[in-house]
């Protein structure tokens, strides 16, 4: 069974070097997000030599306030990947201040992608998610993960209208607000992911347990076998790294 999992902090890990090493045993293909573009050559240097592992640029939005001045470092590194994340806005318990510079990178983030086209973004969105959807808009020329959501469920129909997908975690197949939303979501635009290390308890282990009991909670949750819930993501995961033409 090869896993995915579109949102993993690999950085953040307590020994990045063993996960790295336990990612390609497992054969679970990954997204090493990061969350400030100083912490991308990290990633990317674990990376090399990897076939199941990707790292990704990021610039966590609640790290832009303070970082504001790496948005041209930021914007330099871009072409040096397809994958891009963790980024997008939080409005929680923020100030005004601190969003607008958020809105200001995130744009600017998001227009560079444009130009450049087929990227693959896994993005934040929390209390904000009004303003993501109104900035990435439809027909974005490239890929757009949704992760972790946790909105108003009538904004989902817009955010599926535009072709976006759902990566879901475990915190969120645990909570009613997160089952609320799995429900509504159709399931050619599911993936998975771990958002580890934020989402394991004390004595949970980072894999594949993890994604099994996902694939599983998914499907009772969405009435289907666990075969036919992980043929689903499979297909998912495939249609989302296709290069398009
Ligand atoms: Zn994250």
């Amino acid at each position: 069974m090869h896993f995915h999992d579109t949102h993993f902090h690999l950085d953040l890990m307590k020994d990045p070097e063993a996960v790295v090493q336990q990612i390609e045993s497992n054969k679970c293909y990954t997204i090493a997000v990061t969350n400030s573009p100083s912490v991308f050559f990290y990633s990317k240097r674990l990376s090399l030599d990897t076939k199941y592992l990707r790292a990704a640029l990021g610039f966590h939005p609640e790290l832009v306030a303070e970082r504001y001045q790496e948005l041209p470092k930021y914007l330099d590194l871009l072409p040096q990947t397809r994958y891009i994340g963790e980024v997008g806005l939080d409005n929680y318990q923020k100030t005004t201040a601190d969003f607008h510079k958020q809105l200001v990178v995130f744009k600017k983030i998001i227009e560079s992608c444009r130009t450049s086209g087929d990227k693959i973004i896994t993005i934040h969105s929390r209390k904000a998610e009004k303003e993501v959807l109104q900035i990435i808009g439809p027909n974005f020329p490239g890929k757009i993960i949704l992760h972790w959501y946790s909105g108003p469920l009538k904004l989902l129909d817009t955010a599926l209208n535009y072709g976006y997908y759902f990566s879901v975690n475990k915190r969120m197949l645990n909570s009613q607000n997160g089952r609320k939303i799995l429900q509504k979501l159709p399931v050619d635009r599911i993936l998975l992911e771990s958002d580890a290390p934020f989402t394991l308890s004390p004595n949970q282990k980072y894999h594949s347990i993890l994604f099994q009991e996902m694939v599983s909670e998914l499907a009772s949750l969405k009435d289907f076998a666990p075969n036919e819930m992980f043929i689903y993501l499979n297909k998912n995961f495939k249609r989302l790294i296709e290069t398009i033409k």
